[in-house]
């Protein structure tokens, strides 16, 4: 790749749920990556609506390290609420959104650097192996994302997670974006952008387990699916005209046989037949009506995204407390909120 810019800064968006055991972990490997690049570089920590340490842990950090912002979510708004929330407050010339498990690894974020000098607005790291993971979350995934998108017609990447570089006129793009049912992965491609493709090993969680629950993962698929297509729409359509075509035919043999045989078509079991095929497709269609209409009752009500309970920008202190990583220990009643 031909280097045609030189990044001078970066800001990394992580959100973090319940991760009181890796957030120390993350930030030194992190910083160990990234010093490695020789770039200035800033952290903006989402803390979203976390219940265990999380919160002390991070404004602890920033305590330390004046690089480091911390958001915290008043509750728990999920995690493409606390990647927005990040988003909205991230400065820098180029912003690297990842999970805060370690499951993305901070080492891939200089490959990911090297295709923004070569001129990619957004570099999507893919994740090169999927093992460790259960065969229902892959077969899952490759299913939907084959359907999503052929129904879109976006072209989003199979195995590109919430792990990607963007540019600062993509960011600024997807910050004009405020729709309630958020599925970046859909929206960053959307966008348009000239993009690059780089690969990552993804490593076992560093600590705990996942935070996205099978309800969770089909909340955010449910949103993919139909804030981005109207698809499902069309298909009732053709669905309703398919079923009234196979009414009238079955209508005319019927007449045809009365008429000329003076016979009636016998049986309980044709009756309850069509009538079960029938509601279960109305109640189908009704359905996915549903969907849409949930989506606009979301929409119209113009609620924020998120709220915060704690904004503290590093944009907003001088450079001059700034502290080098290693000196960092986390010692126990320091970083209670701040307004
Ligand atoms: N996360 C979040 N809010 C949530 C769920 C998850 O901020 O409601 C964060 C979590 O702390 C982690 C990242 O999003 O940094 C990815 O979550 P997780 O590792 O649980 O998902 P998986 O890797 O299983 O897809
Ligand atoms: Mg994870």
């Amino acid at each position: 790749m031909d280097k045609q810019r030189q990044l001078s800064s970066l800001t990394l968006v992580v959100p973090f749920y319940n991760e009181q055991g890796g957030v120390q972990a993350f930030y030194q490997q992190a910083c160990a990556a990234l010093d490695a690049l020789g770039l200035d570089y800033r952290f903006v920590f989402v803390d979203d609506g976390s219940t265990d340490d999380t919160l002390r842990l991070l404004n602890a950090l920033a305590d330390r390290d004046s690089r480091v912002s911390v958001l915290s979510l008043t509750r728990n708004f999920g995690h493409q609420a606390a990647l927005t929330a990040g988003l909205d407050h991230a400065d820098g010339e180029a912003v690297v959104t990842m999970d805060g498990d370690l499951q993305h690894p901070p080492s891939a974020i200089a490959e990911m650097v090297r295709a923004y000098e070569a001129g990619a607005e957004v570099v999507y790291a893919v994740r090169a192996n999927e093992d460790h993971r259960s065969w229902a979350k892959k077969l899952t995934a490759r299913v939907f994302y084959r359907l999503l998108r052929r129904l879109t017609q976006i072209d989003i990447i199979s195995g590109a997670m919430d792990f990607r570089l963007m540019s600062r006129p993509a960011v600024e793009s997807l910050r004009q974006m405020r729709e309630k049912h958020r599925y970046l992965r859909g929206m960053v491609p959307w966008m348009g952008f000239s993009y690059q493709i780089v690969h990552y090993q993804e490593a076992e969680r560093f600590a705990d387990h996942s935070k996205y629950t099978w309800t969770k993962m089909l909340r955010l698929a449910r949103y993919g699916f139909f804030s981005f297509s109207t698809g499902a729409l069309d298909l009732i359509t053709l669905l309703g005209l398919a079923l009234t075509g196979l009414a009238m035919l079955y209508l005319i043999y019927a007449l045809v046989v009365w008429a000329f045989f003076h016979e009636t078509v016998p049986g309980w079991t044709s009756v309850i037949a069509v009538l079960l095929v029938v509601s279960g497709v109305q109640l189908i269609s009704v359905g996915i009506l549903a969907q849409y209409i949930g989506m606009i009752f979301e929409e119209v009500k113009g609620r924020p995204l998120y709220l915060l309970k704690q904004k503290r920008l590093a944009q907003d202190r001088p450079a001059e407390d700034r502290q080098d990583y290693e000196t960092v220990s986390m010692p126990s009643g320091v970083g209670a909120p701040e307004g």
